[in-house]
């Protein structure tokens, strides 16, 4: 049989080992020019005035809605199906997560689920553009008017996502993505968040840094001493010069890893259509994704459970993963004893199937016939 096709590979090639090379022996190693550089490239991609580089989103995450000024004694809604770092990060400020149900079809927060989620202590929604699909910003956007509330973006997975034709995290945004291998682009770890307003990101940037109010580069500069102060406490969320030296190469990649991811999607969506209890993503109007996860939902009648689908697979080589985790069931939730059908089944019944942007169309075929073959499975197993 040929190789084993896995989950996902990152897209990396000469041009980001020399980047790091030359990063390293430029001689400065954390948050200069680098940093800056990235930086400028992500806000002009999505279209934000500002971009702030943090070393990870879970760290990003936390540094917004501290920004924000959430804290102790309030209550933000989030999905509970999604990467367990997105209730973490509301932990992280004091704040409770309150989880609610996402919609049966995208997999997203429910605006009208949000909304009845609504207590006197929301101050915020965190909502996350699962997988790469963008949610229902205008139905948020209105509901967070309506209340007076916070709208931050868990955008981990959305680089170069749209949502009526407007990139997420752009105008309007308070929005944070991911460079986890795992994601779109990559910088092996690191995080990044996109706001317009100027006062906010100031603030940011003085808060990754321990609240100094001096930065490296600034006091590099300087033919005088220069003394730092700290008016607050502030935290190490400092992404390196290493890294950023490849998330800069890593942009120049960005729009032809889309173009491969979508075609593949599409593909995949083609394909599937002829075996009956796979649904393939469904996708609003509204919405242009960038396929960071490719998900199927396995109907009520599929003759296979997921998880041996998943076992079926991967005796042919193909590693799958299961959907989109829930957080209320882990333990680190559990107390909340929360329920959601919704959430539950949607998880309970998806897996995400590989997709990379080196990913062959021999190697696609594999996947959909071992798919096909799957109905006759349980005869055979
Ligand atoms: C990956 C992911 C995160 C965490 O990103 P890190 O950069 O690994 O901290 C947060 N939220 C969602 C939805 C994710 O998929």
């Amino acid at each position: 049989m040929d190789g084993a096709i896995p989950i996902t590979r990152p897209l990396l090639g000469e041009e980001e080992c020399d980047a790091v090379v030359e990063a390293l022996r430029s001689g400065w190693l954390t948050q200069g020019n680098r940093v800056a550089a990235f930086e400028r490239a992500v806000a002009d991609y999505v279209g934000a005035r500002h971009a702030i580089a943090c070393s990870s989103c879970t760290t990003a995450l936390h540094l917004a809605l501290h920004a924000s000024g959430i804290g102790p004694g309030d209550e933000v809604i989030v999905p509970s199906m999604s990467f367990i770092a997105s209730a973490n990060s509301i932990r992280y400020v004091g704040a409770t997560p309150v989880f609610a149900d996402v919609e049966a079809r995208t997999f997203n927060l429910d605006p009208v689920a949000a909304a009845e989620a609504i207590t006197p202590r929301t101050r915020a929604i965190l909502v996350v553009h699962q997988i790469g699909l963008p949610a229902d910003l205008d139905g948020f956007r209105s509901l967070c008017a309506r209340h007076g509330l916070l709208l931050l973006e868990d955008a981990a997975c959305a680089i170069g996502a749209a949502h009526h034709g407007q990139r997420i995290g752009g105008e309007r945004a308070l929005a944070c993505f991911s460079f986890h291998p795992r994601k779109v682009i990559t910088t092996g770890e690191g995080g990044m968040i996109t706001t317009c307003d100027d006062g906010l990101a100031a603030r940011l940037r003085l808060l990754r840094q321990h609240a100094m109010s001096l930065s490296d580069q600034h006091r590099h500069a300087s033919d005088k001493v220069l003394i730092e102060e700290y008016p607050e406490v502030g935290f190490n969320y400092r992404m390196t010069d290493l890294q950023a030296a490849v998330g800069i190469e890593q942009m120049k990649r960005l729009d032809g890893i889309l173009v491969r991811r979508r075609h593949l999607a599409e593909r995949y969506t083609r394909r599937l259509a002829g075996i009956p209890g796979i649904e393939p993503p469904f996708v609003p109007e509204y919405a242009t994704p960038n396929y960071q996860s490719y998900a199927v939902r396995l109907a009520d009648g599929f003759p296979l459970s997921r998880n041996d689908l998943m076992e079926f697979l991967l005796r042919r080589g193909i590693a799958a993963r299961r959907g989109i985790m829930t957080s209320h069931r882990e333990l680190a939730y559990q107390h909340q004893g929360r329920r959601l059908p919704i959430t539950e089944r949607a998880s309970d019944q998806s897996l995400l199937l590989p997709l990379y942007p080196t990913m062959t169309e021999a190697e696609q075929d594999r996947v959909v016939a071992a798919l096909e073959e799957s109905h006759a499975a349980r005869r055979v197993a």
